[in-house]
């Protein structure tokens, strides 16, 4: 059995996913609006990402017969003017995102769970990942977003993002 502190933290991470599904979901709202498919593709695949990091941390608990309670997803209820705000506020997230992951390995570490240490192992890269990834779209944006030849080939570039799945899977 997990310790309480530590379970209830991954218990709230379940529900912070689905929320970062949802809010990229948003995200790839505004662009199919715009008429940028291949940005709305990339937030899409986002989404679809936080689905798989929501099902892992829920997989997880199961594993060692955590209960698990499901609350209510909140409204994504950012607003965006502008392709940049939508950018940004994905970075955004993506740090308030890590900052949690590293609450909960604080929490594992603590008690010593180094099992859930090692599992959280992984979301800790994956964070890294995930905030190089908005900081180069921001990068992009700033260098291509205003003319709009360059907005089209950046558009065509985020088109040919593919899905795939987590590389750390739990049976
Ligand atoms: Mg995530």
């Amino acid at each position: 059995m997990l310790n309480k502190k530590v379970s209830d933290l991954l218990n709230d991470q379940i529900n912070k996913e689905l929320y970062s599904a949802y809010l990229y979901l948003d995200m790839s709202n505004y662009f199919e609006r715009r008429g940028l498919n291949g940005f709305a593709n990339w937030y899409m695949i986002q989404a679809q990402e936080e689905r798989d990091h929501a099902m892992l941390f829920y997989r997880y608990m199961q594993n060692n017969d955590c209960p698990v309670t499901l609350g209510a997803i909140a409204k994504p209820d950012k607003v965006f003017k502008e392709d940049m705000d939508v950018l940004k506020a994905g970075l955004e997230h993506e740090e308030y995102v890590t900052a949690s992951i590293h609450t909960i390995y604080d929490a594992a570490n603590k008690v010593k769970d180094f099992r859930t240490m090692q599992f959280l192992d992984w979301f800790v890269k994956e964070q890294g990942e995930e905030e190089t990834n908005a900081r180069d779209m921001i990068s992009k944006m700033e260098l291509f977003g205003s003319d709009p030849r360059s907005l089209y080939m950046l558009n065509q570039e985020l088109a040919a993002r593919a899905y795939s799945a987590p590389s750390l899977v739990l049976d």
